[in-house]
């Protein structure tokens, strides 16, 4: 049963938390500071060209999306990689437990990096419960909610909103000895211990931001350096990701890469880019073809529906696979900016992220989330991607309402009433 009372009661207590709100603009002050000044330099290379045609050219590959899933699969099986397609969440979780468990490679340590689609099944979980194989996330900021046992903040940075101190406690509690809040002390002890761990790992997962039908190239792209590490040093790796990320061609994936840092972080370029195109050999010894060489011996690539298919053929909703999940929306959300990543339930935050849920969670799962939304059409007016989502936000409530499954504009509409403001009396404005 959908707990609206309970949801709107933790939106105005967050709304209330001094800390986030400061951490919140903080966040966005230094994007958009970074972002205006990256757009000017990236002038040169025409970058709003290249948001245009990346736009037009994956809203006209929605419809060959299947044809694209086998093209890529048949690409990544000539490179020596098994490839599988998983229906929904609970199929990618038994995939990846009977890879990693007894029926598999007896895996007792697995390493993570960058997969929104394992918070998405909640993997860790399932490993741990089900399997007994410990997982350690690798990115600091997924590291930090790890321990934390958080909720990510925004798609591309999960813990902005976690004060140093408090993220200090927490790796302190890891290291057995006091850490000082400095983020420069606390990123190098992650240095440490996450280096120590991917050395002892059996295996390394993660995500990918693209993957191209032509030549079942997996892209994945990073700041930190621990992406290399995950996906070259264990002997067995797994990727998991959405089957929306499946590009055309390796000239589409590269155009995404020259677009996505600047919408991300306000980034010029990324630090590090990763292309996997097969498992490791070497040819060096008379030409003959010799794997593994020094990288994994085997690579198992999950490509997860999940409610994308029916997404796919929903013309109120589809628009949505061609989202980036870069976040540049949340940035201009009055919601987000209030609350961050508390503004929806489930791992996909946001207007945008309403969407997803209702595909992947079900349609119940969004409710709370789709009755969030303002509909003041900033996230449409911001979006590289130009997705009407507050169209998408009208026709899902529509379908919730039709479908019975609540009627939360009752309370909007007596809070109106009452106090002028859908919210309720105790949501205040910002006041930092
Ligand atoms: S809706 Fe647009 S701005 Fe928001 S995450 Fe998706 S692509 Fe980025």
């Amino acid at each position: 049963m959908i707990d609206l009372e309970r949801y709107f009661e933790d939106l105005i207590e967050k709304s209330n938390d001094r800390s986030l709100q400061t951490a919140i603009l903080n966040s966005r002050i230094e994007y958009l500071t970074r972002k205006d000044n990256n757009l000017r330099k990236l002038e040169n290379i025409n970058i709003i060209d290249r948001v245009d045609e990346l736009k037009e050219i994956r809203r006209a590959n929605l419809d060959r999306l299947p044809e694209l899933i086998d093209a890529a699969k048949e690409a990544m099986e000539d490179h020596g990689m098994r490839v599988h397609i998983a229906r929904d969440g609970a199929e990618a979780n038994k995939i990846v437990a009977d890879l990693c468990g007894k029926e598999g490679w007896n895996a007792e340590l697995a390493v993570k990096a960058k997969s929104i689609a394992s918070e998405e099944i909640e993997l860790n979980k399932h490993l741990t419960e089900f399997t007994g194989i410990t997982v350690w996330e690798t990115d600091v900021g997924a590291l930090l909610l790890q321990l934390m046992d958080g909720k990510a903040m925004h798609p591309t940075g999960v813990s902005i909103a976690v004060p140093r101190e408090i993220a200090a406690e927490y790796f302190s509690k890891l290291a057995g000895k006091t850490l000082l809040p400095d983020p420069q002390i606390l990123v190098a002890f992650v240095r440490e211990f996450i280096r120590g761990k991917i050395m002892d790992a059996d295996v390394g997962i993660t995500g990918a931001n693209a993957i191209t039908a032509d030549t079942g190239s997996i892209y994945l792209l990073e700041n930190e350096g621990n992406v290399r590490l995950v996906t070259s040093i264990p002997d067995k790796q797994i990727v998991l990701t959405g089957i929306e990320k499946i590009m055309p061609s390796r000239d589409v994936a590269d155009m995404y890469v020259k677009v996505m840092p600047v919408y991300t972080t306000g980034a010029e370029a990324i630090n590090y880019l990763n292309i996997i195109g097969g498992v490791s050999v070497s040819s060096d010894i008379e030409r003959v073809s010799v794997k593994p060489a020094s990288g994994p011996d085997e690579i198992d690539v999950i490509l997860l529906d999940n409610g994308r298919m029916e997404l796919l053929k929903d013309q109120d909703f589809r628009e949505i696979l061609i989202c980036l999940k870069c976040g540049a929306c949340l940035m201009e959300c009055p919601l987000w900016n209030v609350v961050a990543g508390y503004y929806g339930e489930h791992v996909y935050m946001g207007g945008f992220g309403t969407i997803l849920t209702a595909f992947t969670k079900g349609l119940e799962a969004a409710v709370a989330q789709a009755f969030t939304c303002t509909l003041c059409g900033k996230c449409k007016d911001i979006c590289p991607m130009g997705i009407d989502v507050p169209e998408m936000i009208r026709k899902l409530r529509q379908r919730i309402v039709e479908q019975g499954i609540a009627r939360p504009h009752e309370r909007i509409a007596s809070n109106a009433r009452r106090t002028f403001n859908p919210y309720g009396e105790n949501l205040q404005p910002l006041k930092v």
